[in-house]
């Protein structure tokens, strides 16, 4: 998901009637415009692998001995905490050739999260996975479906975040 275009406001002029002090013509130069975002991705007949919320001791080995076995590769987007709590399995997922996406450090929902607690949820991950693999990532994915959909401007620091993340 990319961002093609941020909102800008639009412009109008107005003709007055000084003699009446009234308005008495309008016209817009420029229409108000809200976010563009642009969806890729599409490839027919694959599927991309995503694993959330962990790593989590118990089921990302077995997830990972299956795509090993498999030579399948996945993309696991991981909670900070978790990947605090399971540094190892952290590296482990790189090393096995998966990607590492930022699935904020205590998965709250960010639509009611505010944008200062959310930078911090998401640069505390994305420092997270730099310090046990030496590597950054592009991808987040927000907890809780509703983010999925960025249809309301409050939830736009999301988008602007992953836009001016570093590699
Ligand atoms: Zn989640």
């Amino acid at each position: 998901m990319q961002i093609a275009a941020e909102p800008s406001p639009g412009a109008r002029t107005f003709k007055a009637d000084d003699a009446n002090a009234t308005i008495v013509g309008e016209s817009y130069t420029k229409t108000p415009a809200s976010f563009v975002i642009r969806r890729g991705g599409d490839a027919p007949g694959k599927v991309a692998l995503t694993f959330d919320d962990g790593p989590n001791p118990e089921w990302t080995p077995k997830v990972l001995d299956i795509l090993k076995e498999k030579g399948v590769r996945g993309t696991f987007f991981i909670i900070g905490e978790n990947g605090t709590a399971n540094p190892r399995l952290v590296q482990r997922i790189l090393a096995e050739g998966h990607d590492l996406g930022n699935h904020t450090f205590t998965h709250p929902n960010l639509g009611e999260t505010p944008e200062s607690v959310a930078g911090i949820e998401l640069n505390a991950t994305q420092r997270l996975i730099e310090a046990l693999t030496g590597r950054s990532t592009r991808l987040f994915r927000p907890p809780y479906f509703g983010d999925a959909e960025l249809l309301l401007r409050k939830k736009s620091h999301r988008c602007r975040w992953q836009k001016n993340s570093a590699i």
